[in-house]
């Protein structure tokens, strides 16, 4: 984590110290969170939801060495060193990218629609195997999530695995400019943001953007099965960035050979070598494939990448699954739902053998824009009573999945539902230990809780 004595910090930040401050005092890391500050602490209130200088007492009681300040609020603490600064996002971006800049590792940047987390924990697994490596915790991604993974890199660290999330244009060029990433992966273009966005062709050129803060020399690893991201070889070029595709049936890039599924996970061979990850469903393939990719890049040998693919583990809720006490399967997808990974997930799930019956839980797709209707009716038109057996949905948009679907499947078999509690209530009732059921639905609706309540 970032150890910086006060006088480099108030030039870092451009800021001004208080009258007073000991400019040799350090610093050690960096919190925005009164809560969880810990003794030495930097502290650095921004105004977001709540306003952080609110909670500069309680910051000070838990430990905070020193704070910025936004020098247009009032009343700074006077029993802690401060340091004013026009605006507390602004300065803690600077520092971590300040930090960065010093630091000898080598940074891997992750964007795309979907599967950046996953990749991200897929990448860790492979290098950590010969490396020392760092990586974004959970989904901090954001504008705010990825100065505070950089400012907690430890200086002996070798590689960062760092995932860059985005809602608008601009917002991954910025992070990619702190982050400076040596190797990029853009995973895939799907609808995610379509309504801030405007059109699939934005969606690609804003996850390009990626490009435009990696190191000289480095290399961008793309799926080369998407056709919107044609321009990538013209865009690295232009930065002296070299170009690796993954997911293409071509012999230039990576693909995956032999796909075998079960229960447990997915085999398939990449370039004559069998690669095995204990996760379902193909698009996790792709997810590998980019990581075998970036694995290549860092000189790490296919067995050694095999090795830390087979003891992956990732993030909680996507396709995680468990065993109720009762004895059905319960798969926890309810991270995020967009079209193409809700079509993913009805796939794997399609795919899967072995159970009595298949319960499919679907919720709202959010933020598609002025097509979410009929987003939400082509994936009524997806699922097959031949391989899922019962669809419930829940949410206004998800309802159009149930009228889609229902003409197809038994009466009583697709229903629409308003509340988590009666879609809790109904699976309790109807499903058989030899079941399974995968729910999945957007961020905003916190479907999690219906598989926490079946568990
Ligand atoms: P977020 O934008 O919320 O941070 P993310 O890009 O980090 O999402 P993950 O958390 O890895 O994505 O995966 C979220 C969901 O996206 C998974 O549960 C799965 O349904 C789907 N998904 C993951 N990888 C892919 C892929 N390569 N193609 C399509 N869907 C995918
Ligand atoms: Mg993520």
């Amino acid at each position: 984590m970032i150890c910086l004595r006060l006088k480099e910090l108030e030039r870092i930040v451009h800021g001004k110290a208080a009258a007073g401050v000991n400019g040799e005092i350090t610093i050690r890391g960096v919190s925005i969170d009164s809560r969880t500050i810990r003794e030495g602490n930097l502290f650095i209130p921004l105004t977001r939801i709540k306003d952080g200088h609110d909670y500069a007492r309680e910051a000070i009681r838990n430990g905070a060495a020193a704070m910025l300040w936004q020098s247009d609020h009032p009343d700074p603490p006077t029993d802690v060193p401060v340091i004013a600064v026009e605006d507390c996002l602004a300065a803690l971006q600077t520092l971590a990218g300040d930090y960065r800049s010093r630091l000898p590792v080598k940074v891997v940047g992750i964007t795309g629609s979907n599967g950046k987390t996953t990749t991200k924990d897929m990448i860790d697994s492979i290098l950590s195997v010969s490396y020392k490596v760092h990586k974004t915790k959970g989904n901090l991604n954001s504008q705010i999530g990825l100065p505070l993974t950089l400012l907690d890199i430890t200086p002996d660290t070798e590689y960062a695995v760092i995932e860059m999330g985005m809602s608008e244009r601009g917002q991954i060029e910025r992070l990619s400019k702190l982050a400076k990433p040596d190797i990029a992966v853009i995973t895939m273009i799907g609808v995610s943001h379509l309504s801030s966005l405007g059109s699939r062709e934005q969606i690609a050129a804003a996850k390009m953007e990626i490009v435009l803060g990696m190191k000289e020399g480095g290399a961008l690893v793309y799926n080369g099965g998407e056709p919107l991201l044609a321009d990538a070889e013209k865009a690295a070029a232009c930065r002296s960035v070299r170009t690796v595709r993954f997911g293409t049936p071509d012999s230039f890039g990576y693909c995956a050979k032999s796909i075998r599924s079960d229960a447990s996970g997915v085999s398939f061979q990449v370039g004559g070598n069998e690669y095995r990850i204990p996760l379902l469903g193909k698009h996790n393939v792709t997810n590998a494939l980019a990581s075998i990719a970036v694995a290549a890049i860092a000189g790490i040998t296919s067995e050694q990448c095999r090795a830390g693919l087979s003891k992956l583990t990732v993030t909680g809720m996507r396709m995680e699954i468990s065993r109720s006490s009762a004895g059905y399967t319960v798969i926890n997808d309810a991270w995020n739902a967009s079209p193409v990974s809700v079509q993913a997930a009805i796939e794997t799930f399609a795919e899967l053998e072995g159970y009595s019956n298949k319960f499919l839980v679907l919720g709202d797709m959010r933020e598609l824009g002025p097509e979410e209707r009929a987003y939400h009716k082509e994936i009524g038109r997806l699922v097959d009573p031949g391989t899922i057996q019962y669809v419930f949905t829940i949410g206004e948009l998800a309802r159009e999945i149930a009228l889609e679907a229902a003409g197809r499947f038994p009466t009583g078999n697709v229903k629409a539902f308003e509340h988590k509690d009666q879609i809790i209530g109904e699976l309790r009732a109807v499903i058989a230990p030899t079941d399974a059921v995968l729910i999945k639905g957007s961020r905003g609706l916190e479907l999690e809780h219906i598989a926490f309540g079946l568990m």
